[in-house]
């Protein structure tokens, strides 16, 4: 079989080879990722930044013997003629099947002072893409320039490492992207209640090192600026190697380049119009991608994902968009600010299509589960809504097959069975199940498991944990 080239060496490239060794590819695989550690979990980086989680705990699992890792060393081309990539360090190296892994970057709004005058980060200004970013901040406030997903899940990482935290967002509630107005107040309001200072509406329109100026004119004092504007797909390699990109590198149902030796995955990748953004999105991928290269007749279909934002303490789904509006369709809403709640489903029969359920921890799941199924809710949707109906969260305790970790596809029983097989705290179920090792939103859940599973059963209750 072929040797299979993988250019990244981000979580899209770790789950190929992964999945190739275990497909049995019989042919070499190399994986060449310019950061100078082996894979890890990207979307844990908050959980460094707010101190719960030591940098070297974000390692992917090791990679299986076959596969030859290279760190530290940046592809800068390729020679599809030759089927070659050149690389940084001078080396030249072959491939019979070469797969863009490259991930994105973080996108640096044009605010005069942020970088230099080579592009280069002003001193006090942090990204936060890869563990390099992770490293002590400097005294002072800190600044948070984007209030998208991102910028919100930072600023409370940062809050709760105590720092003093101003987020900055353009558009007048944070989340605009996903959230309608009465969403984003309620997720304003839990920032401002964890003591994040919010400045909507408006723009960074300057940078110095110490202060950060906005359109209004206001001037905030700033130990640090963190930029959480989004991101762009890293489609450099794919541009120079004459192959089609749009926002990311353009790739058909098999995964697959212009060129049929090429492929593109994750965050780089743009299918259908839509370029990754998620890492359970990557791993999908590169599972489909596995497949294929080991002789699978198959293509790959986008699935449908729900973004559940970590707001530690704080409940908030938002289920992937439908149409709006269309015949037949019915949206159903709850509000009630005073205690911090709200959700917007859109009902189409009897089913959920899309919406958002925020501030009720019973409620989201629920939700979240028979959106999951794609099974009709119930009569009593403000039930459902509240989170008082027990059918969706077993009374108590939420039913044997909900899914705990969805990047993951771990069930409450999948990590019962573990603990009951041996592994008695968090780390140990991650490594039996892989819960908790994906976006890393379920880690609340799989400790509060873990703890109930250890306390002594309560004879009054019965049954069984
Ligand atoms: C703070 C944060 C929180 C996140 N939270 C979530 C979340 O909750 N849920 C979720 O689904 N997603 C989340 N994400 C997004 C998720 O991390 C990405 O979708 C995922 O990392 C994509 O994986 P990837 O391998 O495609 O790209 P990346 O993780 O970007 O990895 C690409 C790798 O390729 C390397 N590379 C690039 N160019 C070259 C080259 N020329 N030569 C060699 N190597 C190269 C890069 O250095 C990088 O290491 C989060 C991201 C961040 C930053």
């Amino acid at each position: 079989m072929s040797g299979v080239l993988i250019v990244g060496g981000g979580p899209a490239a770790h789950r190929l080879a992964e999945r190739l060794v275990r497909h049995g590819h019989g042919g070499g695989i190399t994986v060449i990722g310019a950061e100078p550690r082996a894979p890890y979990h990207r979307a844990l980086l908050g959980s460094v930044l707010d101190g719960s989680l030591g940098s070297e705990r974000l390692a992917l699992p090791a990679l299986p013997g076959p596969v030859r890792l290279l760190t530290g060393v940046r592809v800068t081309g390729v020679d599809r003629a030759l089927r070659t990539v050149r690389t940084a360090d001078g080396r030249e190296l072959p491939y019979d099947t070469l797969v863009l892994a490259t991930g994105a970057r973080a996108r640096v709004p044009a605010v005069p002072g942020l970088t230099d005058r080579h592009g280069r980060l002003a001193e006090g200004v942090r990204l936060l893409r890869a563990a390099a970013d992770c490293r002590p901040l400097s005294e002072g406030p800190v600044v948070v320039v984007g209030g998208g997903t991102r910028g919100v899940e930072a600023a409370l990482a940062l809050r709760r490492a105590g720092h003093e935290v101003v987020l900055a967002h353009p558009a007048a509630h944070p989340m605009d992207r996903h959230l309608d107005a009465a969403g984003g107040a309620v997720v304003a309001q839990w920032l401002a209640e964890r003591g994040v200072t919010l400045r909507l509406g408006r723009r960074a329109t300057e940078y110095a090192p110490g202060k950060v100026v906005l359109d209004d004119g206001e001037v905030l004092a700033a130990g640090t600026v963190l930029v959480c504007a989004g991101t762009v797909p890293n489609t450099r390699l794919a541009r120079a190697a004459g192959l089609p990109v749009g926002d990311g590198v353009l790739v058909d149902a098999r995964l697959r380049t212009a060129d049929p030796h090429v492929h593109a995955i994750g965050d780089c990748a743009e299918q259908d119009g839509t370029p990754g953004a998620t890492v359970l999105g990557a791993w999908e991928q590169a599972d489909t991608l596995a497949r294929i290269l080991t002789g699978e007749d198959t293509v790959h279909r986008a699935g449908r994902h729900a973004l559940r934002p970590r707001l530690p303490g704080r409940d908030l789904v938002v289920l992937p968009p439908g149409r709006d509006g269309a015949e037949g369709d019915r949206t159903v809403t709850l509000r009630d600010p005073a205690r911090g709640r709200y959700a917007r489903l859109v009902l189409r029969e009897g089913r959920i299509r899309h919406g958002v359920v925020a501030g009720s921890a019973r409620a989201v799941a629920a939700v979240t589960l028979l959106h999951a199924r794609d099974a009709p809710v119930p009569a009593d949707l403000l039930a459902l809504l509240t989170g008082a109906d027990g059918t969706y969260t077993g009374g108590g305790e939420p039913p044997e097959d909900t899914l705990v970790c969805h990047c993951n596809n771990v069930t409450r029983k999948t990590l019962k069975d573990a603990w009951h097989g041996g592994a008695r705290d968090a780390a140990a179920l991650a490594a039996a199940t892989r819960a908790t090792t994906g976006c890393g939103s379920c880690g609340p859940v799989v400790r509060e498991l873990c703890a109930a599973l250890g306390r002594p059963a309560d004879p009054a209750e019965g049954g069984t944990r």
